[in-house]
């Protein structure tokens, strides 16, 4: 990259967003790390300083409606510019029985948290960062999505989760779409099955894996692709 870009990572705090800021940060983007608890993106940010990386945090809660606009002119009065969106931050909140919890005990509070937070607040958000990148003519989202979201496979089991991450597939081919003309991009991303609070303590990649396709979409060249989803930097079906 010839010019520092500046980048917003929501939910950077833990997990995989915590290592998206990490990589990018290593690659000398100015990679802001969103998060809903303050505190807890100032402790991140003391560790990446522990590694040298100086980074900035930015409050950022998916679920408060005002909040991506404030973040968005914060972003503006500072740098003036975003260039690079990871929609990252997510909840998986389906119970009881993890892998095997039925949609006939999904409690619509459930469905309606992790909608606020999976879709709506990924949408709020690329409606107050996208201006900006109109503004310069350049774009990456990333949205964090997962192979649990495809209908192509789709099975059973943490039902609000699946749904969440299927309609934030159509988010993702809805934004591309709309920029189709620019070279602002947007694709989707299976991180894998990744260790984090999330994932749990057997799943198979390590955070570092986790984020490589992320990172790699969130620096596409211009002729890169958009419009799609992607695992292992491949494309997948939806
Ligand atoms: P995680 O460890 O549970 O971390 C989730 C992050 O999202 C935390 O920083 C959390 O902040 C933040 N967050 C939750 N609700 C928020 C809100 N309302 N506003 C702002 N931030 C909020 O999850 P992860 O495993 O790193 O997953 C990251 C992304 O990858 C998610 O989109 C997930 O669906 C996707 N993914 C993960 C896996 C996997 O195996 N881990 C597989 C497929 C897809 P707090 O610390 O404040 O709670």
């Amino acid at each position: 990259m010839t010019e520092t870009r500046v980048a917003l990572v929501t939910g950077g705090n833990r997990g995989i967003g915590l290592e998206i800021v990490r990589q990018l940060s290593r690659l000398g983007v100015i990679a802001l790390l969103g998060a809903r608890d303050v505190e807890k993106g100032h402790a991140a940010v003391a560790l990446l300083a522990s590694e040298g990386l100086e980074v900035p945090v930015l409050a950022l809660d998916s679920n408060d409606p005002d909040s991506p606009a404030r973040a968005a002119e914060t972003i503006q009065s500072m740098f003036g510019r975003c260039d690079i969106l990871v929609n990252n931050a997510a909840v998986l909140i389906d119970g009881p029985g993890g892998f095997d919890s039925s949609l006939f005990d999904l409690t619509t509070e459930t469905m309606r948290q992790t909608f606020e937070t999976n879709i709506i607040g990924p949408a709020r958000v690329i409606q107050a960062i996208v201006p900006m990148m109109r503004k310069t003519g350049y774009g990456r989202i990333v949205n964090l999505s997962s192979g649990a979201g495809q209908l192509s496979a789709m099975g059973k089991g943490f039902p609000a989760y699946r749904m969440s991450k299927s309609a934030l597939n159509a988010l993702t081919k809805i934004t591309a779409n709309e920029m189709v003309d620019t070279n602002i991009k947007c694709n989707a991303v299976c991180p894998g099955w990744v260790k984090t609070d999330m994932g749990g303590a057997n799943a198979d990649r390590d955070v570092e894996i986790g984020a490589e396709t992320p990172v790699w979409l969130a620096t596409l060249p211009d002729n890169g692709p958009t419009g799609g989803f992607f695992r292992d930097k491949a494309p997948i079906a939806w």
